[in-house]
């Protein structure tokens, strides 16, 4: 039995609403490979992102989304997930003792609250359909935040803070038990959901800035900042999110993704270092593939001198724990 693994991340929903065949989260795959489930994004996509092909990078930010466009489009990525559920392909998780019985188990995350009411009248309407998680916002400006821009190398302090609504929405995810997301957001942000929140802060899929300079990872203090909220931080298997030399090359070791989980857990303790995959969202290491090499991944680890104990937290245990106190 391989070790199950519960997933920060996942474009599977954009993919198969694209009318695209999956890549990566293959749902036949998922009993060998010990997928579990994760987080699967409704991100309202703006025009096609393609990973920059040259460093240095420096991609301008993304346009705001029309709000009631991206409401639409929203409720339609929604609804393939609703669709998977119904053809029993997984089951939409409500409560965090779901996430580990059997099957593929689907957190609904919203990647960018771009579709909700600036008012948030909206948001008990959408708890009530199954959301669990938001990130306050992907790549670009919306109501609430400001997201970073694609950079390499570059620092994530690209952009002013939460808004009032911003601030808001925190407290209203809060109060909901609804998981609040920082990937994306820029670095005074970071700091502001910090200052607001009261549950565990969490990036759901990123990386160590000091050994990958992308605009999109995590400096050490906002390390510090995750691991005092007793929060946690997945692990983004993009490997343009991972090198050094942040090159998009999938000829890239997965011993990159080994390199960034030991630097979070030597820097924020072994409870705090989760899986973020962005499977189906960005280019994986052509070693990993998709779900099918996660077994060859945890072998990595234990080749990398993890022991059972520190694979179950790295796999499942410290997104449950996180999630176990975030929900209601
Ligand atoms: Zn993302």
């Amino acid at each position: 039995m391989p070790i199950p693994i519960v997933d920060g991340h996942n474009d599977l929903l954009l993919r198969l609403w694209r009318g695209e065949e999956p890549r990566d989260v293959l749902l036949d795959q998922t009993a060998e490979s010990g997928f579990a489930g994760g987080f699967f994004a409704v991100y309202v996509p703006s025009a096609r992102f393609e990973d920059p092909t040259e460093v240095p990078y420096s991609v301008p930010l993304a346009q705001p989304m029309r709000r009631d466009d991206a409401a639409r489009i929203a409720d339609e990525l929604t609804d393939v997930l609703f669709g998977l559920e119904r053809d029993g392909r997984l089951r939409v998780a409500r409560r965090a003792e779901e996430l580990l019985e059997a099957g593929v188990c689907a957190i609904l995350h919203l990647e960018g609250a771009d579709p909700l009411a600036a008012d948030l009248s909206d948001l008990e309407g959408w708890y009530d359909r199954g959301l669990r998680s938001v990130g306050l916002v992907w790549s670009r400006p919306n109501a609430f935040a400001e997201g970073v821009p694609f950079r390499f190398p570059a620092t994530p302090d690209t952009g002013p803070g939460l808004t009032e609504v911003g601030r808001a929405l925190v407290r209203a995810c809060n109060r909901l038990g609804i998981l609040v997301d920082c990937s994306h957001l820029n670095r005074v942000g970071f700091f502001d959901v910090v200052e607001v929140t009261e549950a565990p802060v969490v990036a759901t899929h990123s990386n160590a800035w000091s050994l990958c300079r992308s605009t999109r990872n995590l400096q050490d203090d906002q390390l510090d900042a995750i691991a005092a909220s007793g929060g946690v931080v997945g692990v983004n298997f993009a490997v343009g999110f991972l090198r050094e030399d942040g090159h998009n090359d999938p000829e890239t070791p997965l011993s990159e993704i080994v390199r960034h989980a030991e630097y979070l857990a030597d820097r924020m303790g072994l409870d705090h270092v989760a899986l973020g995959s962005d499977f189906e969202g960005a280019t994986m290491p052509v070693e990993l593939g998709g779900i099918a090499g996660l077994p060859a991944l945890v072998d990595t680890f234990r080749e990398a001198g993890w022991d059972e104990s520190s694979l179950r937290k790295l796999c499942h245990e410290n997104w449950l724990r996180v999630l176990r106190e975030t929900w209601r």
